[in-house]
């Protein structure tokens, strides 16, 4: 089989630590996005032990800065000119509100803003039959969009932020994969269950303690990584887009969710904020 590469971001924990280390043992090359110098160098360590003599390999960014999006893509793309799958990850929920250097909610600029630059950066390195695969959340079921206030200027409730972010993760799936129509590139996300990761650890305050809390009863990250792995790697969803999945099944996401007119405009927002072509 010639070498397939998957480009993930947030591989040095959790969900898709996980997805990264079964898809290098399907024998994928793994292209990976770290924030933590060591943590990067640690993972890329585990990855050759899994697939020695394969070229993994990790860049650097803090996803929640548009400057390292847009470099951290661009020296991917020039690395990788061919990619297979590309997997947003990286995601968080934080307690309280912060505003990036870019004047953007954190939770908005790193679980939204970076799938949307990253994607659309590395487009010209996806060709038919490669595919998108965007780690979303069932946590979208209580969000609610509003357009005048994306970055949550009036009133923060970390979950409802982070559900609202988890929305986000859907509609741009679904406008990415009507723009690719025709193209033979797939776009799918996912919702991995409620997973015992890193996911909540720094949070802060009660929202940490909660999440620590209910981790007793959460799936292990090698359950959370299933779907991711499916939507990569199989077959049966090589021809799927625009789907959202949850146990390796399509599923139904809430009405909001499926507002293709909200969906438009999402993109068009993030473009703008991004400074992209929409
Ligand atoms: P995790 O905290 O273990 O992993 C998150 C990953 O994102 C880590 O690799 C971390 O380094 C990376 N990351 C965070 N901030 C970053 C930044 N500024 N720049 C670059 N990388 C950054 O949590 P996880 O549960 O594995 O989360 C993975 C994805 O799954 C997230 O998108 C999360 O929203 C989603 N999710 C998780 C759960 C759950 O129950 N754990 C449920 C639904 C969805």
């Amino acid at each position: 089989m010639p070498e397939k590469v998957v480009v993930i971001t947030g591989a040095t924990s959790g969900i898709g630590e996980v997805a990264a280390d079964r898809l290098a043992a399907k024998g994928y090359r793994i292209v990976f996005v770290a924030r933590d110098h060591a943590r990067g160098e640690e993972t890329l360590k585990h990855l050759r032990a899994i697939a020695g003599g394969v070229e993994h390999r990790v860049f650097y960014a803090d996803l929640s800065r548009l400057s390292d999006m847009k470099r951290v893509s661009a020296e991917i793309a020039d690395a990788e000119p061919e990619i297979d799958v590309l997997v947003n990850n990286a995601g968080a929920l934080f307690n309280a509100r912060e505003i990036t250097e870019d004047g953007l909610e954190l939770t908005f600029a790193l679980n939204h803003m970076s799938y949307f630059v990253v994607t659309n950066l590395l487009r010209p390195c996806l060709k038919a039959g490669s595919r998108v695969v965007s780690t979303a959340s069932n946590a979208h079921k209580s969000a609610h969009l509003d357009f005048s206030d994306l970055q949550s200027s009036r009133g923060y409730s970390g979950f409802a932020v982070y559900g609202r972010s988890k929305l986000c993760n859907i509609l741009f799936t679904r406008e990415l994969a009507r723009r690719l129509e025709g193209t033979g590139v797939t776009a799918n996300c996912l919702h991995p269950g409620f997973v015992a990761t890193r996911f909540g650890d720094k949070s802060g305050g009660m929202l940490s303690f909660a999440i620590r809390a209910a981790k007793n009863f959460a799936l292990t990250p090698a359950q959370g990584a299933e779907t991711i792995v499916y939507l990569a790697s199989s077959g049966d969803v090589a021809g799927t887009t625009g789907e959202y999945f949850y146990k390796c099944r399509p599923a139904t996401p809430t009405r909001e969710a499926q507002n293709d007119g909200d969906a438009k405009r999402l993109w068009e927002v993030s473009a703008a904020i991004a400074g992209l072509p929409g």
